[in-house]
C-alpha cells in the first residue's frame, strides 16, 4: 500500500515534466567549432540557458549529408556555398529539452543573416560570433515537426516517444 502511493506520486510528478519539456535539434556549425573558445562560450550558453543536454556528439559531415540535410535550398544562390560550408568541417550536434526549447533556442541564436542579425537581436549567438550569412554559427530547429525529422537525421538510433514516456526522461541521455 505505502509503496503504491508513492509510485502513483513520482508518476505524476514525471508525467507533468515530460509534457512541459520539449526536444529540438541544435547544431554548431563549423565556423564556430575551428575556434575552441567560441564552442566554448556557446555550451555555456546551452548550460545558462538550463538546457537538458539529452545526446550530444561531434560529427562530420560528408557533402552528400548537407545536401540532403538543406535539400529545401536547392537552386537558391546560397546552396552550393551553403553544403561546402556545412561539409568543411567537424560540427557538434545535441538533442535540447526545456519547456519551450524550440522558440527559445532560436531567439537565442538570432535571425539567420549576422548583418540583420546584428541590428535586431545584437545579444544574440549569430549577432556575436557570426561571420557572414553563411558562416553564421548555429542551427536550431524551426517548429516541432522540423525538430522531429532533424532528431532522426542526426541521431537516428534514438527515439523520442521513447525519451517522452521514460519515467526519468532527463536521465535517459
Ligand atoms: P535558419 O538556419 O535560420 O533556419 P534557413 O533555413 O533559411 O535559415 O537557411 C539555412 C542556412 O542557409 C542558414 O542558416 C545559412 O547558413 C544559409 N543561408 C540562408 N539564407 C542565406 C542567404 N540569404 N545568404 C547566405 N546564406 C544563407
Amino acid at each position: 500500500e505505502g509503496n503504491r502511493k508513492t509510485d502513483s506520486r513520482m508518476v505524476l510528478i514525471t508525467a507533468r515534466c515530460a509534457k512541459a519539456l520539449q526536444l529540438t535539434l541544435a547544431v554548431i556549425k563549423p565556423d564556430a567549432v575551428a575556434h575552441p573558445l567560441i564552442l566554448e562560450a556557446l555550451h555555456q550558453k546551452i548550460l545558462e540557458n538550463k538546457f537538458i543536454i539529452v545526446k550530444s556528439k561531434e560529427i562530420v559531415w560528408q557533402r552528400r549529408d548537407s545536401e540532403r540535410f538543406y535539400a529545401e535550398h536547392k537552386g537558391r544562390f546560397f546552396y552550393q556555398r551553403l553544403v561546402e560550408f556545412m561539409s568543411s568541417g567537424p560540427m557538434w550536434a545535441y538533442i535540447l529539452a526545456r519547456e519551450e526549447a524550440v522558440s527559445h533556442w532560436r531567439a537565442l541564436m538570432g535571425p539567420t543573416k549576422v548583418f540583420r542579425a546584428r541590428y535586431v537581436a545584437p545579444g544574440s549567438i549569430r549577432a556575436g560570433f557570426g561571420l557572414t550569412d553563411t558562416r553564421n554559427t548555429t542551427h536550431g530547429s524551426d517548429s516541432e515537426d522540423s525538430a522531429r525529422r532533424e532528431i532522426a537525421f542526426f541521431f537516428p538510433e534514438f527515439s523520442v516517444a521513447e525519451w517522452m514516456e521514460s519515467a526519468e526522461p532527463a536521465f535517459r541521455a
